[in-house]
C-alpha cells in the first residue's frame, strides 16, 4: 500500500521494508546481517506536499506531534480514527505517569529560570533546557515510546496478538530504565542483558520494575 504521507526506509542501503500489513514490525533493516560497514537504520521519510507542520497545543508531545509518526499514518489508512488515535496514546500515558509519577510532555527552554540561575547564564543569551524532570529520568523514554506507540497500534489493528513475545533490551542505564518504566505501564514482559559491571542501583530498580536483568561477561576478543 502506498503511503501518502510516510514511508520507510532504510538510510544505509536504500533497502524500502515490505508493507505495513506484512511487516508490522519495520524497525530492522533486512540487510543488517550483512558484513559490510553500513549503518542499516530504518529512516520515515514523510511527503512535505500532504503534510503540514502540527499547529495543536495538546501538552502531550506524542499527542501534538503525532501526525510526523509513521505508525499514526500506518493507522490511519488501515481504518484507525485520529480520535481513537489520541486515546490510545493517552491512555498509554496515564499508565506512564502511573508507574513513574510523571508522563511526557514538552520540556520548555528557559534562558533566565532556575537552571539557568544556577549555571550562571547570561538572561536572554543562552536558552538551556533541564531534561533531567524526564519520564524515567532522561530523553530515553522518548525514543522508546515512539516504538511502543507503534507496537500498541499494531495490536489494536490486529495484526499481531497482544503483548506477543518479551521486549528486550541490551543496555546498562537509562535505556533500560526508560525501558522498564515503559514495559511495565503496558504490562509486558522485558528482557534486560546488562554488562558484569552494571551499577547495582541500577539493575535493582530494574527488577522493581519487574525487568528480568541478566549479566553478560564480554567475550574474549577474536
Ligand atoms: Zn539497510
Amino acid at each position: 500500500m502506498i503511503m501518502a504521507s510516510s514511508s520507510l526506509v532504510c538510510a544505509g542501503c536504500g533497502l524500502v521494508p515490505p508493507a505495513f500489513d506484512e511487516q508490522p514490525y519495520p524497525f530492522r533493516c533486512a540487510r543488517a546481517d550483512d558484513r559490510d560497514d553500513v549503518d542499516h537504520v530504518i529512516r520515515r521519510v514523510l511527503d512535505p506536499a500532504h503534510l503540514a507542520w502540527p499547529g495543536g497545543r495538546e501538552r502531550n508531545p506524542f499527542v501534538r506531534y503525532r501526525r510526523l509518526l509513521h505508525s499514526y499514518h500506518a493507522a490511519r489508512s488501515r481504518g484507525m480514527s485520529d480520535a481513537d488515535l489520541v486515546a490510545l496514546v493517552e491512555r498509554l500515558d496515564g499508565a506512564v505517569a502511573a508507574v513513574d509519577g510523571r508522563g511526557f510532555v514538552a520540556t520548555p527552554f528557559e534562558s533566565q529560570g532556575a537552571l539557568a540561575g544556577a549555571l550562571g547564564l547570561e538572561a536572554g543569551r543562552v536558552w538551556v533546557k533541564d531534561e533531567t524532570g524526564n519520564v524515567s529520568g532522561s530523553h530515553k523514554a522518548r525514543h522508546l515510546m515512539g516504538v511502543l506507540m507503534a507496537l500498541q497500534i499494531v495490536e489494536a489493528l490486529g495484526l499481531r496478538p497482544a503483548r506477543a513475545g518479551p521486549l528486550v533490551i541490551a543496555s546498562c542505564g537509562n535505556a533500560a530504565l526508560a525501558a522498564a518504566v515503559l514495559a511495565r505501564a503496558a504490562a509486558r514482559e522485558l528482557q534486560v542483558f546488562v554488562p558484569t559491571w552494571a551499577e547495582a542501583p541500577v539493575v535493582a530498580e530494574l527488577e522493581r520494575l519487574g525487568a528480568r536483568v541478566t549479566a553478560c561477561p564480554r567475550e574474549p576478543a577474536a
